[in-house]
């Protein structure tokens, strides 16, 4: 995934980090046998790519308001899952 970090979170370490497992996600959506969200609910709108894609936006400018609160919850949880090979 391209990513164009804001230069506060590209300063960090935090952000190069989010930054290099944001760029290793291609979006092929096999986490979503591990996500508890999309076990649960079984919907598309509600699954790891999209929480992730959200999250790149917030690093990128976006203000934080406008992701959905289930995200802030376990945004962290998704992204630090080691079913796949971008963490
Ligand atoms: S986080 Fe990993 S498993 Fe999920 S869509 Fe990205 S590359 Fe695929």
């Amino acid at each position: 995934m391209q990513t164009q970090l804001s230069p506060a979170y590209r300063a960090t370490a935090e952000g190069q980090e989010a930054d290099a497992i944001l760029r290793s996600c291609v979006h092929c959506g096999f986490c979503n046998a591990t996500c508890p969200t999309y076990r649960l609910l079984g919907d598309k709108l509600d699954e790891p790519r999209g929480r992730i894609y959200q999250i790149k936006q917030v690093l990128e400018g976006v203000p934080a308001s406008t992701i959905q609160a289930c995200c802030k919850a376990i945004a962290s949880k998704s992204l630090a899952s080691d079913t796949c090979g971008t963490s």
